[in-house]
């Protein structure tokens, strides 16, 4: 019996591998919460940005990681699970993959629709509190008492972040002896020190760049969104997880509304932006080629990833434990964080692949 904690893509992925390549394995799912595949329905704004064609940057924060897992070989393998085995059919915006309803519903639909018909079973409300190893397999044992017994155990219980519940799951990594990293929010909004009311809810397509200790370390384009203390949309959180990778959490962002734009000599600000982010430049002197913010903090309310899990250093290549090859650890419950743009699920989604196919 393989017993899989956790009820995400990741585990999704696994069993679903796995048991067409095994058939007489046994696989449960136990979830915490009352469905399954939750963040698969918010992600990307519920339109769920499962795949992403440009990867050669670092997008994940562990640049060997990122050569080793996104091959063409594995994209073909991801590609492949999503297209023959899912039945969905990929819609391609600008090199970001999307389901063809660009809804997660239907990529939760099929995933579920799969796993029923291979005979996987999935039981919802099981929040799973502790393992324990026994002289042949372990016990798996739930907030309720139930106890189910498993010959092969797979973590894949995500971060802790976003749900706001009381998944805090160090207790089974401690039990399964996995040393981790401990989760902090990651792609998220930025809060600055500027105070942004009269902006709030103002969303301009602009060129952002952020420093650190004086230096430009990223730049990105898209669109921005302007809140009461902080900032959002895609380009501020991938600058956020850059922040991250630098391994701090203070630093400026400087704002370019007019790259890419001819914009003339005697330009009217007004003429140009939202009239009240025009006056809100005006009144507090902002260059609109180089508006200044300060960023004071990443913003947990609203982070879509944890950086932070178990080491991969105690993994092997196909997602087992090396001092226990009967674990297996998979997904955002690892040390691996990505960029916006389907990085995370592409992780989540292959790393159950290749370890259901390689199991
Ligand atoms: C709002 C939002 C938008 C996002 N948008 C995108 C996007 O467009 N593209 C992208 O690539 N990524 C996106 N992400 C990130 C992506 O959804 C995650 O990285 C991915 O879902 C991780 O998959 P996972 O299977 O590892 O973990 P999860 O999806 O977190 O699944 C883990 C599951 O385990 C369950 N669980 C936890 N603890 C226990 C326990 N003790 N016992 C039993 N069950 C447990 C949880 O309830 C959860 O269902 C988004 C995330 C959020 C929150």
């Amino acid at each position: 019996m393989i017993v899989v904690i956790g009820g995400g893509p990741a585990s999704f992925s696994f069993a679903i591998k796995h048991r067409k390549l095994h058939p007489n394995d046994e696989i449960i799912i136990l979830e915490a919460g009352y469905k399954p595949l939750r963040k698969v329905l918010v992600a990307g704004g519920g339109k769920c940005n499962i795949l992403n064609d440009q990867y050669e940057e670092p997008v994940l924060n562990n640049l060997d990681y990122q050569k080793n897992l996104f091959t063409l070989e594995n994209i073909e393998l991801l590609r492949d699970f999503y297209t023959r085995d899912l039945g969905l059919v990929l819609l391609n915006i600008n090199g970001y993959y999307y389901p063809s309803s660009l809804k997660g519903e239907t990529v939760a639909y099929a995933l579920e629709k799969t796993a029923r018909t291979l005979g996987i079973k999935v039981i919802t409300e099981q929040h799973v509190i502790k393992i324990k190893k026994e002289a042949q397999g372990f016990s798996v044992i739930t907030k309720y008492q139930t106890v189910y017994q498993a010959d092969k155990i797979v973590l894949a219980v995500g971060s802790n972040l976003y749900y706001h519940e009381d998944f805090f799951n160090y207790p089974l990594f401690h039990d399964l002896e996995l040393p981790s990293k401990p989760f902090v929010p990651f792609l998220s909004s930025l809060s600055v020190k500027e105070k942004l009311f009269s902006v709030k809810g103002i969303r301009a397509r602009a060129t952002v760049s952020l420093v650190i200790n004086d230096q430009v370390v990223a730049t990105k384009s898209g669109e921005i969104q302007f809140n009461d203390t902080n900032i959002s949309g895609i380009v501020v959180m991938n600058l956020a997880s850059i922040l991250s990778w630098h391994e701090t959490t203070i630093g400026e962002l400087r704002i370019d509304f007019f790259d890419g734009l001819k914009v003339p000599s005697d330009y009217d600000l007004r003429a140009l932006l939202p009239l009240d982010l025009a006056a809100y430049l005006e009144e507090n002197q902002q260059d609109p080629r180089n508006m200044v913010l300060h960023i004071i903090g990443l913003n947990p309310k609203n982070a879509q990833v944890a950086s932070g899990g178990i080491l991969l250093e105690v993994l092997n290549k196909n997602y087992t434990v090396k001092k226990d090859p009967n674990i297996i650890v998979l997904g955002e419950c690892l040390d691996v964080d990505g960029l916006c743009g389907g990085y995370n699920l592409m992780h989540a989604f292959l790393s159950g692949l290749i370890a259901g196919r390689d199991l």
